[in-house]
């Protein structure tokens, strides 16, 4: 049955930055399909480990700052992950941090620290990841782009300058993983109530710029995204490589 294909029961999830925001929402569904969740990160995940146990999952808490990891902690992160739940078998790179500056006057820091988080833990949880699900011929890995993935946005070059490279990765990694099992695609979220356009959406004028241009008419919420994660999760998306799938009400139809 179709449906059946959807479900995530058995599997072990990893999913970075899943304290809060789309993260959190993300780890949420996977579990609600039926998976146990890692939460990698360096906030407190509280929260979202509550939410996980009340659905019968199982949960693991490896604290991480992205900005700082050396590629062997990384990997070391997923080992632990492996270890202690058994197996991996989706990845979402979910984490992701944004610094608001014009080009002229975006710091070397900002740009360094956006590129650590954004693209650099991106690829190295991605290969420490393919290195488990390879020999295994079954894994997927879901990164979080957006739509400045396609756009070149306002006042975060760092920021574009990732998720364009995010959707390079993600088609590199798929080319050479699909034969083998291994799913890799990316979500690219249109504009989503969370801290990260919480500046946005403070800015009455500039709200209001967004909110107009979006065809669906509303900002999204993290839940709007849920059905899309777990659908490249699950086997339901056994055919589907390399896709960027937009959910973002429409903005890039216009
Ligand atoms: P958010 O509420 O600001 O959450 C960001 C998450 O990333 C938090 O869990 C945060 O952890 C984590 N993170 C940031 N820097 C980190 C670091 N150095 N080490 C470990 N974790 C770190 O933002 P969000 O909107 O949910 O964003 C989630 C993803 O969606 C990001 O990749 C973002 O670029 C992407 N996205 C968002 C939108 C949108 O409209 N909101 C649109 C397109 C794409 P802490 O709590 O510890 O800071």
């Amino acid at each position: 049955m179709v449906l059946d294909s959807f479900r995530l029961d058995g599997r072990v999830a990893l999913v970075t930055g899943g304290n809060r925001g789309i993260g959190q929402a993300l780890a949420t569904a996977l579990a609600q399909a039926g998976a146990d969740v890692a939460l990698l990160g360096r906030g407190d995940p509280g929260g979202t480990v509550a939410r996980v146990a009340a659905l019968g999952r199982r949960t693991l808490v490896v604290h991480t700052d992205l900005a700082t990891a050396t590629p062997n902690e990384l990997a070391d992160a997923v080992a632990t992950v492996t270890a202690n739940l058994g197996g991996l078998d989706i990845l979402v790179n979910n984490a992701g941090t944004i610094r608001r500056a014009d080009a002229a006057d975006h710091s070397p820091d900002d740009w360094d620290a956006v590129l650590r988080v954004n693209l650099d833990a991106v690829f190295h949880l991605s290969r420490a990841a393919g290195r488990h699900m390879l020999p295994r011929g079954a894994g997927k890995i879901i990164n979080i782009a957006s739509m400045l993935s396609f756009q070149g946005g306002i006042r975060v070059p760092s920021y574009t300058a990732a998720k364009h490279a995010v959707v390079g990765l993600t088609r590199a990694l798929a080319n050479e993983w699909a034969a083998r099992g291994v799913n890799v695609n990316a979500i690219a979220p249109g504009y989503i109530a969370t801290d990260n356009t919480a500046p946005l959406r403070a800015d009455v004028d500039r709200e209001r710029a967004i909110r107009e241009r979006i065809p669906a008419g509303r900002w999204g919420d993290p839940d709007d995204l849920t059905g899309a994660a777990v659908f490249l999760a699950s086997d339901a998306a056994r055919y589907v490589h390399g896709a960027v799938l937009p959910v973002d009400g429409g903005w890039l139809a216009r």
